[in-house]
């Protein structure tokens, strides 16, 4: 089963995908995660992305793209896909559909965490105590919402006439939301 979790910065996407990787036994496709670790790694990587991410702006589609790319390919994972910040744009889901169909593979639910600017803020308040993340200050917080209106909800309607498409109220509680999930995937 592959599946898709949609929404802003700070809607509880990660969370939900660590939770439904143990259930499903699937695999977590965090992109913002994989390219903390090149910058952790100080990999070529790495050094082209830190000022972009440090900054909000989204990184280049070559570069994620082919992150994204080796996953898909990897007979192990095959099926067992769950993406988390990912797609972002409009071409990053064509991507996303392109590579899906040539491996052999759909997406079968697409979960959308609505939440709304002053709860994402509070919580990305919240997380860069816990976490420590240099691109959750408030000022790049409000830069990352700004791209997310810009790029990323567009993605919401390419996807939303999807029967498999799942809106879910995002400002609910973390056991709340993975109680509809649960329902939605009937498991
Ligand atoms: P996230 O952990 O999903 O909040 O992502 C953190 C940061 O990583 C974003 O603000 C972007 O700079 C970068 N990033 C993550 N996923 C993507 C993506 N699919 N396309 C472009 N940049 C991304």
């Amino acid at each position: 089963m592959n599946l898709i979790l949609l929404g802003p910065p700070g809607a509880g996407k990660g969370t939900q995908a660590k939770y439904l990787v143990k259930k499903l036994n699937n695999f977590q496709i965090s992109t913002g995660e994989m390219l903390r670790d090149e910058i952790k790694k100080d990999s070529e990587i790495g050094k082209k992305i830190i000022n972009d991410m440090g900054d909000g702006k989204f990184v280049n589609d070559e570069i994620v793209n082919k992150l994204i790319k080796n996953i898909i390919f990897d007979p192990k994972k095959k099926n067992k896909l769950i993406f988390d910040g990912y797609p972002r744009s409009i071409s990053q889901a064509k991507n996303l559909e392109l590579m899906l169909n040539t491996s052999n593979q759909k997406i079968d639910f697409i979960f959308f965490l609505n939440v709304n600017k002053d709860m994402i803020v509070k919580r990305i308040e919240k997380r860069k105590i816990l976490e420590k993340r240099s691109d959750d200050d408030l000022n790049t917080i409000f830069k990352r919402y700004d791209t997310y209106m810009e790029t990323t909800r567009p993605v919401l309607d390419f996807y939303s006439k999807n029967s498999n498409f799942y809106e879910i109220d995002g400002t609910l509680e973390i056991e709340e939301i993975t109680a509809k999930i649960d329902g939605f995937l009937n498991v």
